[in-house]
Parts: structure tokens; C-alpha cells; sequence
């Protein structure tokens, strides 16, 4: 057995471990003097940004001017030559024309206990931002009717504008799925959805729970009845695989300026009692405030 001491050697020295990080193809490494200054980077940063290093040199990134929060790199920067903690930032910058996600890390140079610059390294995290993105995106919408969901509604800004706000739910709609089966009931929440984008908008409907639906917007009094009415047609003798499905909505509504979050709660909570109103009328119509 061949002794090859050096393949576990772990006494690497500094200049191989810096140069592994210099010559690395996914990682921007940049130095700066105390005023914020490049004074170099690595292939991988000049390639980045589509640069030659007489571009960057004794450049300020505002004058570079490719990060979009200005303000919020230098103030990192300045803290990070103040006082010597090392900081990590996520932002964006302009590479090519286009704006890229990245997330840099800085941290304080000392010669002699004194701060003389900053090293700095960023990576291109688009990628993953574009993916949080889509999540997010995603977990604002309910899977089933591809609606705004309860969690929409609550990053929502409906403070400071006159509003209705009426909540509708499906009469007897424990019947649907029991009498014509689950996935069925599941077809009934779909086509009620599309009755009430159809007739509202998609920005101001909601699913907010099983089979109870919002909808907050401006809209009077008056196209709100209307429009109440014509779901209500559209859902008329609709087929759900084949088969005549009865649906039919009754509906709660309140009209008013909610100023904060307190008010919209109870806004909803009246609408709710109208809504229950309306079942207790005998379903399949809309009560509200006035
Ligand atoms: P009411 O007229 O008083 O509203 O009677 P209802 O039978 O509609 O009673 P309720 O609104 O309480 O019933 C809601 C039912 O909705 C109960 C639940 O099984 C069903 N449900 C909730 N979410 C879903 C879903 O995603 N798919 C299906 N198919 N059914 C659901
Ligand atoms: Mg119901």
C-alpha cells in the first residue's frame, strides 16, 4: 500500500484555500478600500456584470450604479468598516441588463487592528428567488378553484376605501356531495369560483373556507345585487358529470371604510350574520346592511 499522505492531509495552505474561493465559478469576490472603493475581484465578478477590471477600479457601487437598494449596500458597507461585524445582504442588482437576485457577504480586513477594507463575496441567487416567488404566489391561491385564499386576504391591503363586503355560501351543500358524491361537490365549488370571477373579478373574490366565498371590492349596492342575481343564473341547472346538480347561494353584505384590520373583522363578522339571515329566509337570496 502506497503511502499518499498528502490526499488527507488537511494542513491546506492559505493561498490554496484562497484560491480555491478566487477561481470559483459561482461566486463573486470583491476587496475595498475604506471608502468603499474596489480594489479587486475575482474572473467570475468581471464575468458576472460583463466587465473588464479597468471598469471597476476605484469605483464606488454608485457610480458603478447596478445595485437597485442603494442605500441599503452602502449602509451595510459603512457599518461593516465601522465597526468590524461581518453582515450578509440580499438584494438586487443590474448584470447584463437584467435584474438578478443575489445575497453578498462582507466582512471587515485588519492590518494591524486597524480596519483597512472590506472583502466582500456575492452569489447569484435568482434562482431560488424566482422559486420563493412562485410559492408564495401559489399559497395565496386555493388548489381547487385556483381563487384567492383566506391567507390572500389577510396580505390584502383593504384599509382606507369604501368597500362591500359580502360573503356567500352554497345552500345545502352537504346534499351535493351526498347525493351526487365528493368529486362532484368538488366540480360545484369550481363552477360557483367561475360564476363569481365571471361577474366580479378575479381580484376581488376569495374561497374562504369549504364552501363559503368572499367578495371585497368597491362595487355598489346596487351592481352587487345584480350581479348576485346573474351567479345565480349562471348556476342554474348547471350538468356536473352528467347529471342536473341544484346550486344556489345565499349572501351576507356590509358596506363601509374599514380603517384597520379590526374593522375588517368586523365587517366580516356582520356580513356573516346577514348571511346566516339569508339561510334563515329560506336560502337562495342576499341580505345586507341599509
Ligand atoms: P347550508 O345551506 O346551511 O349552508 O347547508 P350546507 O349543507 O351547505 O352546510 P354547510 O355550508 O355547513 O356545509 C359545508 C359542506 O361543504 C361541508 C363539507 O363537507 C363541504 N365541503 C367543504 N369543503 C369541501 C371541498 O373542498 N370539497 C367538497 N366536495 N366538499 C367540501
Ligand atoms: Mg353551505
Amino acid at each position: 500500500m502506497s503511502l499518499e499522505p498528502w490526499k488527507n492531509d488537511p494542513n491546506f495552505t492559505q493561498s490554496e484555500l484562497w484560491q480555491a474561493v478566487f477561481a470559483s465559478k459561482n461566486l463573486g469576490v470583491f476587496w475595498k478600500d475604506c471608502d468603499r472603493r474596489f480594489l479587486g475581484v475575482n474572473d467570475y465578478f468581471l464575468s458576472y456584470y460583463d466587465l473588464e477590471l479597468a471598469d471597476v477600479l476605484g469605483k464606488t457601487d454608485e457610480e458603478m450604479g447596478w445595485n437597485e437598494q442603494v442605500d441599503r449596500f452602502k449602509n451595510i458597507e459603512e457599518k461593516v468598516l465601522e465597526d468590524g461585524q461581518g453582515q450578509i445582504t440580499w438584494g438586487t442588482t443590474v448584470a447584463r441588463g437584467k435584474s438578478r437576485t443575489i445575497i453578498a457577504y462582507k466582512e471587515a480586513i485588519y492590518r494591524e487592528r486597524q480596519i483597512v477594507g472590506l472583502l466582500g463575496f456575492f452569489s447569484d441567487v435568482s434562482q431560488q428567488q424566482d422559486r420563493l416567488d412562485e410559492l408564495s404566489k401559489e399559497a395565496r391561491r386555493d388548489s381547487l378553484t385556483m381563487l384567492k385564499n383566506r391567507w390572500a386576504l389577510e396580505q390584502a391591503d383593504l384599509t382606507g376605501q369604501e368597500l362591500i363586503l359580502m360573503i356567500v355560501d352554497i345552500d345545502y351543500f352537504k346534499q351535493v356531495n351526498d347525493t351526487y358524491g365528493h368529486q362532484a361537490g368538488d366540480e360545484a365549488l369550481k363552477l360557483v369560483a367561475e360564476a363569481l370571477k365571471q361577474e366580479f373579478g378575479d381580484q376581488y373574490c376569495y374561497r374562504y373556507g369549504g364552501d363559503e366565498f368572499l367578495v371585497v371590492g368597491p362595487v355598489s349596492q346596487k351592481d352587487l345585487r345584480e350581479k348576485f342575481q346573474a351567479v345565480q343564473k349562471a348556476l342554474q341547472d348547471r350538468q356536473i358529470f352528467g347529471k342536473k346538480v341544484p346550486l344556489s347561494l345565499s349572501g351576507g353584505y356590509v358596506q363601509a371604510v374599514p380603517q384597520n384590520e379590526q374593522d375588517l373583522d368586523a365587517m366580516l363578522q356582520r356580513a356573516d350574520q346577514y348571511l346566516y339571515q339569508s339561510k334563515e329566509q329560506g336560502r337562495k337570496r342576499l341580505i345586507g346592511e341599509n
